[in-house]
Parts: C-alpha cells; structure tokens; sequence
C-alpha cells in the first residue's frame, strides 16, 4: 500500500457558529471534470470530518514541496476537539466562502460544496462541486512520496530499543510493543510500528 501515489492537502472548513478547523488529509481527487467535482475520504474521528457534515462545506490547501514538517504537526497530529488549531496560526486567509486557507507552503487551495455523501465505515467519501479556487505560486505540489522523502525529518540514530511508529516517528521503548498499542500521537495502531535495529 506505501507504493499508492498521493498529494496531501490541508482540509478547513467552519462551524456555523465560526469556530474554524482544519486537518491533514492525502484523499482529495477529481472525480468529474463536468461539473468539476471533487472527492475527499475523512475519518470520522477527525473534528473536521463533523463540521463538514454539518456544513456541507470546506476548502483543500494543496501542499507544496516548501512545506515545512511543523505544518503537519500543527494540522496533522492533534485534534481540533481540544485546541484552536488557528488561535496562534498566522499563515491563513479567508477565501470568499469565509473558511480559511493556509498560505504557507501551500501553492493552490479549492472551495468546495458537498453534493453527496457515502459511508464508509471508519470514514466517510464526500463528493464535492467546486464552487471557486486560486493559484498562489508555480511551486510542486508535494507527493506523500516526497513527504517521506524530504519532509518528515529522518529517524535519529539511536541507542533506545523499542519500536518506531512509520508514520509519524514517535518511539516506544521496549522489547515487546503489545498488539493493542495505539500511538499516542498519530493514533495509528501496531501494524505501523517497525523495530528500532541496534
Ligand atoms: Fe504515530
């Protein structure tokens, strides 16, 4: 499954009361040039997920090769359900459906409205019109590819023995990493985690 090619993206979309979200995602495809339409596949668990339900609304920052790895901390690692996560973030600006767009790192962003909805279990497939979007600058958009690459910062060399999450790179220390284990920080589960070779 690492071999699948993807872009990745930065999915915002707002409350009706305002409160602004936003989240990592690689699921974002056209599906119809006409209508020119959209699709993005969001976990349920994700904050984001429930306001575009509510909603019907958001907008993808398409990240490019200037990324830097903080932008996915800040976005990718932690959930909107217990931090602002544009309280202290200052490279966004409204488009004209007033939901945000990041614009650092970023070379292009899409608006656009939910048509329809499938379910699928851990998450779910929204079909979206695209109602307006915008080119910020010529820089390539980022693969996952290149985010494994050059993005994510290499593991250090280490003494510890344990395990190492693939995704995101937090380390368990210890012999035996239980079948159960979720990490802590990207809440994938032990299938993702390889042993640290001394
Ligand atoms: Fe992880």
């Amino acid at each position: 499954m690492y071999k699948l090619g993807y872009g990745l993206y930065v999915l915002t979309a707002k409350t009706a009361e305002g409160k602004d979200n936003g989240c990592i995602i690689n699921t974002a495809i056209q599906v119809t040039t006409t209508p020119n339409r959209i699709s993005i596949c969001v976990n349920k668990a994700n904050y984001t997920h429930d306001i575009i339900h509510e909603t019907g609304e958001f907008n993808i920052s398409i990240l490019s090769e200037k990324a830097d790895f903080s932008i996915f901390t800040h976005f990718g690692f932690r959930t909107g359900r217990e931090v602002d996560k544009f309280a202290d973030f200052k490279d966004a600006v409204r488009s004209n459906n007033g939901l945000f767009v990041v614009t650092k790192g970023v070379n292009a962003f899409i608006s656009a409205k939910v048509v329809q909805e499938v379910d699928l279990g851990t998450h779910t497939m929204f079909i979206a019109d695209v109602t307006d979007g915008g080119v910020l600058n010529q820089d390539p958009s980022a693969t996952y590819s290149y985010y494994q690459e050059h993005i994510k910062p290499k593991p250090q060399k280490t003494e510890v023995k344990g395990w190492r999450c693939k995704i995101c790179g937090y380390i368990y220390e210890g012999e035996v990493l239980p079948e159960d284990f979720v990490c802590p920080v990207c809440k994938h589960g032990a299938v993702d985690f390889e042993k640290i070779e001394g």
